[in-house]
């Protein structure tokens, strides 16, 4: 569909001190896309999320996020959702508590908690306490509070990271299941250090390496493109 992307960046940066960390990334992830973030541990994924979520001011960068500046957080944040980090749970309450109090402190509708459980596959053990779920559960019910608010646009920062060949495959359905469909216009941002991991369910990817963008485009295109091997076998 015509229309701007949904993020447009450009030469986007972060230094510290005299170390760059992201080095001048033109990002451009069409709207409905499910765009793959990859590169390996450091090359600067986190802290580019970091940036499009406000979390850290980009030493340089222009373009706009949702149609918004990106020098103007506050005018895209609202319609985009984020796991971002370890996921703030109360470990004694039950999922479905868990969502009702982030609801009651955004001040949204809590009837729209079961729904959410029931899209990231929680409802049937949304009254177990947080403390009892496996990682992948955890990750899915932060993935619920990131969806309490219908964002246009998710970004989840490595939601495979730790989880075991079914977990995986349950994030990727899940993922998937979340992206753009019936006229919903929903972008999802996801990272990986394993291409492998995501690959499937983009129908964009990029690829960082040190902090400069080695490839953007679609998945096809990818390897005739030559980027660097490094992303495409486990990397520790
Ligand atoms: P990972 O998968 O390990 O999170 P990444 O691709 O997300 O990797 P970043 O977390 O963005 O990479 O980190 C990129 C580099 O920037 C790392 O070498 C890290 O040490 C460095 N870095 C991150 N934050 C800071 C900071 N606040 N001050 C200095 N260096 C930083």
């Amino acid at each position: 569909p015509a229309g701007p992307p949904a993020i447009d960046v450009r030469g986007l940066s972060k230094r510290y001190g005299r170390r760059t960390v992201v080095n001048d990334l033109d990002l451009r992830i069409p709207v409905g896309a499910v765009a793959g973030f990859i590169g390996p541990n450091g090359a600067g994924k986190t802290t580019t999320l970091r940036m499009l979520l406000g979390l850290v001011r980009p030493t340089t960068g222009q373009g706009t996020v949702l149609g918004h500046p990106l020098t103007d957080p506050a005018g895209y944040l609202p319609r985009t959702g984020a796991l971002i980090e370890n996921p703030a749970l109360y470990p004694r309450l039950s999922a479905r508590r868990n969502l009702e109090a982030l609801t009651i402190l955004a001040g949204r509708d809590p009837a729209w908690v079961d729904a959410v459980l029931d899209e990231v596959g929680l409802a049937e053990r949304a009254d177990d306490e947080a403390r009892s779920y496996s990682l992948g559960m955890k990750q899915r019910l932060a993935i619920a509070a990131a969806l309490l608010g219908d964002p246009d646009l998710l970004i989840l920062d490595e939601p495979t990271n730790g989880l075991d060949p079914m977990g995986i495959r349950l994030m990727r359905d899940l993922i998937r299941g979340l992206a753009a469909r019936d006229g919903r216009r929903r972008t999802v941002l996801v990272s990986s250090h394993l291409l492998a991991e995501v690959e499937q369910i983009c129908d964009w990817i990029i690829v960082v390496d040190r902090g400069e963008l080695a490839y953007q485009g679609p998945p096809e295109r990818l390897l005739s493109a030559g980027a660097p091997r490094v992303t495409l076998r486990p990397e520790h």
